[in-house]
């Protein structure tokens, strides 16, 4: 029988599996259990574990079948060693302390329970190899670039040979990923060099400007300035009940004070998209996560930004919307992963 690859995304609240024949098709259905990420590596290796044995199972299929194994993990990763540099959600606490995963070689302690080979990638930049592969890109895109709009902005950037020059022999899509793996950090892309202050300690990151958070204390200011607006009455005044969700529901109500807060955070992402497609002249702009949900008045600002920021001559054969996979992207990246491995075989 031919082999097979699991695919696993890693999350602060839950680790997800599936398994998929090496051409793409999914086997089973996904297995999800608590990642219990705060409670010590040993734990949430038993947490893994147990999530891959019973997505084995329910595909029907045993660990010598298995060819590969691709793993999303979000933190830095060194995926030629298959070690977790650092992942600020994963830890345990000591004390007063929450000691957060160092270097924590997480492929090897898989692979010497299991006996199946494990290859890890950055969640963000599996996304982007996921949405390449089962999604807007089809497998076949000239390059693809991805934000992850969410409770951060994380990206990807999935080159093919059509954007190198020289004798490369690899066919299909394949991460950038850094000399040691930190690359496609598109959220860190400075929109602003004297913007405000960022989670990773620089100014005016995109990130800073239209991540979750920032969403949210930007509509609690316009509501405070426009009491008629839709989110007064969705929020019964409180500002502490804005949600981008709610701010998306005002907007499709036709709010217009909703409407002026995609149109800012549009604005915002979208010079951060142009900067990429004048990097990386890919072929699809995919704009995932949670808030790209926000639809149709996120989407205007975007192009609107995009178009006067972008190279016109880039921007002609730039496809850009939103990303096909909002919920399994990850563990579509780390299952293609995986399958480029098994793939060898
Ligand atoms: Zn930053």
């Amino acid at each position: 029988m031919a082999k097979v690859v699991v695919g696993v995304d890693l999350g602060g609240t839950n680790v997800r599996a599936g398994v998929f024949t090496t051409d793409g098709s999914q086997m089973g259905e996904y297995v999800q259990n608590p990642s219990r990420a705060q409670e010590g590596f040993k734990i949430t290796l038993e947490q893994i574990l147990l999530t891959l044995n019973q997505a084995m199972e329910r595909a029907g299929v045993v660990s010598a079948q298995v060819g590969a194994i691709g793993m999303a993990v979000p933190g830095h990763i060194d995926a030629v060693h298959g070690v977790v540099r650092w992942a600020p959600n994963f830890g345990e606490r000591k004390g007063e302390v929450f000691e957060v995963w160092r270097d924590v070689p997480l492929a090897d302690a898989i692979r010497a329970r299991l006996q199946i080979p494990v290859y890890m990638g950055n969640d963000a930049n599996l996304a982007a190899l996921g949405e390449y592969y089962y999604g807007a890109g089809k497998g076949t895109a000239k390059g693809l670039v991805m934000f992850t709009l969410g409770t951060g902005i994380g990206g990807g950037v999935v080159l093919t040979h059509h954007q190198i020059q020289g004798n490369a022999r690899w066919q299909g899509g394949i991460l950038l990923v850094g000399m040691n793996g930190g690359a496609g950090e598109l959220g860190h892309t400075i929109i602003n060099w004297h913007g405000r202050r960022c989670g990773c300690g620089a100014m005016g990151c995109v990130e800073a400007f239209a991540q979750r958070d920032a969403i949210v204390e930007l509509a609690r200011e316009k509501m405070r300035r426009n009491p008629n607006s839709l989110l007064n009455t969705l929020t019964e005044g409180d500002p502490a009940k804005i949600t981008p969700a709610l701010v998306a529901q005002a907007s499709e109500q036709g709010d217009p004070t909703a409407i002026e807060i995609w149109d800012e955070i549009g604005t915002y992402v979208g010079i951060a998209v142009a900067t990429h497609i004048n990097t990386f002249n890919p072929e699809v702009v995919a704009i995932g996560g949670q808030i790209a949900k926000a639809g149709e008045p996120l989407f205007k600002a975007i192009h609107r930004t995009v178009r006067d920021y972008a190279i016109p001559t880039l921007l002609e054969t730039c496809r850009l919307g939103l990303a096909e996979r909002l919920d399994d992207a990850g563990i579509l990246g780390a299952v293609a992963l995986a399958q480029q491995y098994a793939g060898e075989g």
